[in-house]
């Protein structure tokens, strides 16, 4: 797993190490700035992947923190603020905050929001994936659904597994041994025959062209020239 870093920015001392054990008993990778100018130079040299901030800060206070490293590079940021100062929580939302937590917290209540706040970002980067173009055919993974011609081509759950798997090594001869372990999950070869049933299926649905026999052996997918 990707090592994941953390900036804590707070000038109150034992806080910070407080924050800093937690989440380095988490397996986080993390370091402590204790005022504003040196958040943002951390930020700008350890890159980390989320910015816990408090709001109190000498030099410049949180919020202009948040203002800056927002502007450099977007980035989840959990802002600590006092009790209460309903002002700052609705500024530091404003510029950029993620989530706040108010003084005093738990460090387990802490350790909680880091984790959501960065499930949150890692799922919103996770790319879907764009649609595989095979001369007329184009296949949607993510919406999971094919069309030819622009028209849409009703697939069976394991059809539309199967052309993806063979979509995905175009020109490879994929066995039907493998393509049954890969696509059906199974290990014995009494089953290859499911396969040639299922290639037929795909062939009258999307031509015969499409998807080359290799006879003894098996199947590829042929890219349209
Ligand atoms: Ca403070």
């Amino acid at each position: 797993m990707k090592e994941r870093r953390v900036l804590v920015v707070e000038d109150e001392r034992t806080i910070a190490e407080s924050i800093a054990a937690r989440l380095r008993a988490e397996g986080f990778t993390v370091q402590i700035a204790a005022d504003g100018p040196s958040a943002v130079a951390q930020f700008h040299a350890g890159q980390p992947d989320l910015v816990v901030l408090d709001v109190m800060l000498p030099g410049f206070d949180g919020l202009e923190v948040c203002r800056r490293i927002q502007a450099e590079r977007p980035v989840p940021v959990l802002m600590l603020t006092a009790r209460d100062d309903e002002n700052d929580l609705l500024v530091g939302l404003a510029v950029g905050a993620d989530d706040y937590l108010t003084k005093p917290f738990s460090m387990r209540e802490l350790a909680a929001r880091v984790h959501v706040l960065l499930r949150r970002v890692e799922r919103a980067v996770t790319p879907t994936p764009p649609a595989i173009r095979l001369g007329d055919i184009e296949i949607n993974e993510a919406e999971r659904r094919v069309r030819r011609d622009g028209t849409d081509v009703h697939l069976t759950p394991t059809e539309f597994d199967l052309l993806v798997h063979l979509a995905g090594r175009p020109r490879t001869v994929l066995p039907r041994e493998r393509l049954l372990a890969d696509v059906w999950g199974w290990a014995d070869r009494s089953g290859t025959r499911t396969v040639d049933s299922h290639i037929k299926a795909l062939r009258r649905k999307l031509g015969a062209g499409l998807i080359r026999t290799v006879h003894g052996v098996g199947y590829a997918l042929e890219l349209p020239s």
